[in-house]
Formats: structure tokens, sequence, C-alpha cells
């Protein structure tokens, strides 16, 4: 009988413990944002990110986390002071350990800055960088991260797509410690900037982070293909082959219009699967979400999984034998016809990029 009382006592405080938190959260904001960065500059995806904490609530305040090493993590933090009028400040923790972002060390880092100073919201943007680190960080603080938000409807109310952008999901966050989001990007745009404002640099005193005695994950190493066109996730025109391009060679048509363009190439799983392009131009559910103001579809069937990638997109162009092919279903201008024909003209036709 007693346990039973006491039982109901610890639900009873357990719960006006959630509701004094909630009632917290939609007083007083401050976001904590992991911010993401390449030699020397922010990454747009992160500016987009602070665009998203700014749905929060009126008054809140918003800080960036840089970590890293040596002179491009300063020159980084210096231009992520003025990056928004919004950002209050910038915290930089420069040491080796964070020269790779491996999720253990960064994930201590966050709960690390945490403890220090309270923050009710952690963001990162939805890229492999916040989908890496961020799940991560809220098992840390024990809390249940929402991922992928797209629409932000107040300090704890957010939409996120589910079943491959088919249905769109209302969650209310009612944790008792910090809400831990991971945001779609391409849906919050930054809007140019006119205001010049600076925000505060401080470094981060890490004399008593601790990390585990054996870390579990090294960085051996990193491949990139060194290329002059756009970043797929950010760029304002992407042009995509699908299967139908049938090797490597006929793939350099969609490069080639990428470029005359000047846009980002993308490219179908199937395309990726066949060896036409390395997988980190797959658009799609499980590959990039992109949402360009131009897009353009060469022999792509438009399968469920990849118009998850291109939904918002401004302008869809499609170009596919087939007329029935379900990418018509979202395009805006559809051509039926056959890519070998109609990629040489266009290439022909358009004017060279000056
Ligand atoms: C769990 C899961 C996740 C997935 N994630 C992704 C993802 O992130 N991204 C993704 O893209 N896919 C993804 N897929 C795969 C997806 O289901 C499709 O298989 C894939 O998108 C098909 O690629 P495609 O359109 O290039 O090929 P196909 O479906 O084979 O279509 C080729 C198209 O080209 C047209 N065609 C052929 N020849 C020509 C020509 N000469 N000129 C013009 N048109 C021509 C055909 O009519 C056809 O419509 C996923 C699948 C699963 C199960």
């Amino acid at each position: 009988m007693t346990r039973a009382i006491l039982t109901k006592k610890k639900l009873v405080l357990s719960n006006a413990h959630r509701f004094i938190s909630i009632t917290n959260l939609s007083r007083c904001i401050s976001t904590l944002i992991l911010a993401e960065h390449e030699s020397g500059s922010i990454k747009a995806q992160t500016v987009s990110t602070v665009v998203a904490a700014n749905h929060l609530g009126e008054s809140s305040s918003v800080s960036l986390l840089l970590a890293g090493s040596g002179s491009s993590l300063q020159e980084a933090a210096s231009q992520a002071a003025s990056c928004h009028p919004s950002v209050s400040e910038v915290l930089v923790a420069d040491s080796d350990r964070f020269e790779y972002p491996l999720a253990e060390p960064w994930a201590k880092l966050v709960d690390f800055v945490r403890q220090q100073r309270d923050y009710s919201h952690i963001l990162a943007s939805s890229s492999s960088f916040g989908k890496n680190i961020l799940p991560r960080v809220a098992a840390l603080l024990d809390v249940s991260p929402v991922t992928d938000v797209v629409k932000i409807l107040g300090s704890n109310e957010f939409i996120r797509p589910i079943y491959a952008g088919n249905a769109l999901c209302r969650v209310r966050y009612t944790g008792a410690g910090p809400c831990v989001l991971t945001i779609r990007t391409t849906s919050f745009p930054v809007t140019p900037i006119t205001e010049s404002k600076k925000a505060t640099i401080s470094q981060i005193d890490l004399s008593k982070f601790k990390e585990d005695a054996v870390s579990r994950s090294r960085y051996v190493g990193q491949s990139t293909q060194d290329t002059e066109r756009p970043d797929l996730g950010s760029a304002r025109v992407v042009i995509t082959g699908g299967r139908a391009l049938k090797s490597v060679e006929n793939f350099k048509m969609i490069e080639k219009l990428a470029e005359k363009l000047g846009g980002a190439v993308g490219a179908t799983r199937a395309a990726v699967d066949a060896g036409y392009v390395p997988n980190d131009l797959q658009v799609g559910q499980t590959g990039k979400i992109v949402a360009p103001e131009l897009y353009m579809a060469f022999g792509v069937s438009g399968a469920i999984q990849h118009l998850a990638g291109i939904k918002d997109s401004k302008v869809i162009v499609a170009v596919n034998k087939d007329a029935d092919a379900p990418i018509f279903q979202v395009a805006d201008y559809g051509l039926v016809g056959d890519l070998f024909e109609v990629i040489p003209e266009l290439l022909e036709k358009l004017p060279e990029k000056k």
C-alpha cells in the first residue's frame, strides 16, 4: 500500500517537473547549434539551421559551437560571428581531438558545453555530420531527438516527414531535458542578410574536458572528388541522370550539361549502383535531399524513394522516353523523348558559360 502511494507521488512529481520544463522552454529559449565548417568557412547548412532556430521563439538566443583545430578553425569562427544577426555567441573548442568530426569526442563536447551553460535546445543540420553526432548527444542526455524537422510550430512542436516524405508528422516534445533537433535545411532558406552584427567569440576552456581513456574510433582518411561544381545539397540548379544513361562515359553528358548551367550533378540509386558515379551524388530518401530552383531529371523513372529527395524543388523538368513514367506526375515541364537525342541538342543550343 505504502509502495503504491509512493509510486503515485513519484508520478505526480515527475509530471510536475515535466510541466515546469515545458513552460520554461516557451519562456526562455537558448539554443546551441553544432556548426559545420570547412577550410575556414562555415557551411551554408549551418546558417539555415540558425534561421530554423529563430522560429523557436521570439526571445531566443543562439550560440554556435565550432570545434576543430588550428588557424582555419579561428578563421571559421570569425566568419561565423557575422554569419547571421541572430547569433549572439560563438564558442570555439580548439583541440587536436576535434580535428576530424568523430561522433564520440564531439558528442561529449556538446554535453560538456551544455553542463556549463544551460541550453533549452540543441540543433544541427540533417547532414551526415549532424545525423552522426546529434543522436549520440541525445542518448548522452537521455532524451529522444526529433530528426529531420521541416517546420517549427513553437518551442516544442515540430513537423517532420515520414514514409519517404509521403506523410507529415506533428511531434510534440515533452521531455524534461534539452530538446535535440536535426534540421532539414532545404526547408529553412536563408534570405539575404543586410544587417551587419558581430557576435562575441569565446574560447572554451577544455582543461576539464575528459574523453574515454580508450577511444573506440580513429580517423583513417577521407576520399573526396575535387570539383568546381556547386555543392549538391545547396545548388540552385541540379542535373540528374538515371539508369538510362547506361555507362560512365554517357554520364559525362550530364556533367557537361551541369557545367553549362552552373549546376550540381545528381544521380539515382540505380545509376550509383551501376557504378556510373560515386554514391555521394545520390539524390533521394537514402541520399541527399535537394530543393534547387531548377531540377532536371534525365532517364529517371521517378521512384517514390527518389521523389522523396526532390519534391521541394521549385521547377522540375523531366526527360523520359516513357510517357507513363511517374516522374511526369511531379514534373512542371516534361518531354517524352530519348535523352541521347535531347541532351546533345541542349548542349548545342545552350550558350557557353561565361
Ligand atoms: C529502401 C530504398 C531506398 C532507396 N533510396 C533511393 C534513393 O535515395 N534515391 C534513388 O534514386 N533511388 C532509391 N531507391 C531505388 C528506387 O526505388 C529506384 O530503383 C531508383 O530510383 C530507380 O532509378 P532510375 O530511375 O535511374 O532507374 P529506372 O527505374 O530503371 O528508370 C529508368 C528510366 O529511364 C527511362 N529511359 C530509358 N532509356 C531512356 C532514354 N534513352 N531516354 C530517356 N529515358 C529513358 C525509362 O523509361 C525509365 O523510366 C531506393 C530503394 C529502396 C528500396
